[in-house]
C-alpha cells in the first residue's frame, strides 16, 4: 500500500470511526444537512492498515471521532495498534466504560506536546448530567490521560455551560469554550467566510480544496464535511492500496450546501485565529463566489 503523506498546509486528519452516536443532541452539527452518510463500518483491522499508511507531521495527531468514536466495536483494538510515529487525539462524549479503557489503554499513546488535552470530553447539558462527566474526567485524570472539558455555547445553554466551566477550573479540570454553530430560532450562528455558503438557498458549481484529511466509517475519504454527512461520492479509500492524496481543487456541484465546520472562521492547529478549512473559488465565468473576509 503506498503511504499517505500529509501536505504540509494541512491542518487536521480525522477517522470518523462512525457517525454513529449515543446521544441525540438537537443542536448536532452531524445533521446540519440532509442526513445521508455512508452507513458502511470498516473493521479495526481494516482501519488500523489505512491508518498507518499516514504520514504526518509531529504536531498534527489522528483524531478518532464520530459520532461517538468508542461505538466503533473495535475502538481499543484501533486505538493500541496505530503506529507509534502517529499521534492520537480523540473527541468523545466519555459515555463509555472508562475502567476497561484505563486497564488496556497505556496513557502515554495519548500525550503530546500540545496546547490542548487529547482526550477532548464534550459537554452537553441537555443529554448528560455535569457531575458524574467530571468524577469520570477526574478518575482518567488521575490515571495519567490528558483530558479535558470542551462545552458549546448555545443560546439554550450558555449559562449552564458556563457555570460547569467555573465549577471544573476550581477542581483542576481543563474546561474550554465552543462556538455554537448552526442555527437556532431561524438565527445562523458562526463566523463564515463565504457568504450563502451554509444557507442551503441554492446550489452552484465551484472549485474548492480542502486543508483536512477527512475519513469515513467507510474509509471514504472527503471533500469536505458536508460531503462526508451529506454521503456525496468520496474522492477516494484508505483501503485502496492505489489511493494517494491529491492537493487539488475540485469541482463541486453543491456550493450552499457546506457544513459550518468547513467554512466556519477558526484557529488553526498553533491555536492562530484566521483558518477556515476549505478554499472556495468560481469556475471562469461561472457563479461568483463571494469572500466575506479576506483570511487563508
Ligand atoms: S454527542 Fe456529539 S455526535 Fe453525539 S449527538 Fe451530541 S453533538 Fe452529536
Ligand atoms: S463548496 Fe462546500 S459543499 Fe462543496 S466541497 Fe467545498 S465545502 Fe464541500
Amino acid at each position: 500500500m503506498k503511504p499517505i503523506k500529509i501536505p504540509e498546509h494541512y491542518n487536521y486528519v480525522a477517522a470518523f470511526l462512525t457517525l454513529a452516536c449515543n446521544l441525540k443532541c438537537s443542536y448536532c452539527i452531524n445533521h446540519f444537512g440532509k442526513n445521508g452518510f455512508e452507513k458502511k463500518h470498516l473493521t479495526g483491522e481494516e482501519w488500523v492498515r489505512g491508518l498507518n499508511r499516514i504520514i504526518s507531521r509531529d504536531d498534527l495527531p489522528l483524531t478518532l471521532q464520530g459520532g461517538e468514536p468508542s461505538l466503533h466495536k473495535d475502538f481499543i483494538y484501533i486505538l493500541n495498534n496505530l503506529k507509534p510515529e502517529l499521534h492520537i487525539d480523540i473527541l468523545t462524549n466519555l459515555q463509555f466504560d472508562i475502567e476497561r479503557f484505563i486497564k488496556e489503554v497505556d496513557p502515554k499513546r495519548l500525550k503530546r506536546n500540545a496546547p490542548y488535552a487529547s482526550i477532548r470530553v464534550s459537554y452537553h447539558p441537555e443529554q448528560m448530567e455535569l457531575d458524574p462527566l467530571v468524577k469520570k474526567v477526574l478518575r482518567m485524570q488521575d490515571a495519567g490521560f490528558s483530558i479535558g472539558i470542551w462545552g458549546v455555547l448555545h443560546p439554550s445553554q450558555d449559562r449552564i455551560v458556563r457555570e460547569a466551566q467555573e465549577k471544573c477550573a476550581k477542581i483542576g479540570i481543563d474546561f474550554r469554550f465552543k462556538e455554537f454553530l448552526g442555527e437556532c430560532d431561524g438565527k445562523m450562528y458562526g463566523t463564515f467566510k463565504y457568504e450563502g455558503a451554509c444557507d442551503r438557498k441554492f446550489e452552484e458549481k465551484v472549485l474548492c480544496k480542502t486543508t483536512e484529511l477527512i475519513m469515513g466509517g467507510g474509509g471514504g475519504v472527503y471533500k469536505c464535511h458536508s460531503d462526508l454527512y451529506e454521503g456525496r461520492e468520496p474522492v477516494g479509500n484508505i483501503t485502496d492500496p492505489a489511493f494517494e492524496l491529491e492537493d487539488i481543487y475540485r469541482i463541486c456541484d453543491v456550493y450552499g450546501r457546506c457544513n459550518p465546520c468547513d467554512i466556519k472562521v477558526k484557529t488553526n492547529r498553533f491555536q492562530q485565529f484566521g483558518h477556515t478549512s476549505v478554499d472556495i473559488k468560481e469556475i471562469p465565468g461561472g457563479f461568483k463566489v463571494k469572500s466575506l473576509c479576506e483570511i487563508s
